[in-house]
């Protein structure tokens, strides 16, 4: 049996305490219901396509911030 990770949760299932209890409380952001953690839907798969559409931007950002960082450093 292959070993699950939080990554390929399907279902809104609270990372933290399981819960089916997460509530979108916008895009990309859920939050429990029941222990009241707040939740970035890049985390897990929460919302179809919304996952693809943050991994993407911070992707994007994080390339950029790190080309700035080196620009910095350089001079
Ligand atoms: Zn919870």
């Amino acid at each position: 049996m292959p070993k699950r990770t939080t990554n390929n949760i399907s279902k809104q299932t609270c990372p933290q305490c399981q819960a089916d209890r997460l509530q979108r409380q916008a895009t990309g952001i859920w939050e429990c219901k029941r222990c009241e953690a707040t939740v970035a839907g890049g985390a897990f798969e929460a919302d179809t396509g919304a996952k693809e559409t943050i991994e993407k931007a911070i992707r994007e950002g994080t390339e950029e911030l790190e080309e700035i960082q080196e620009q910095v450093i350089d001079e």
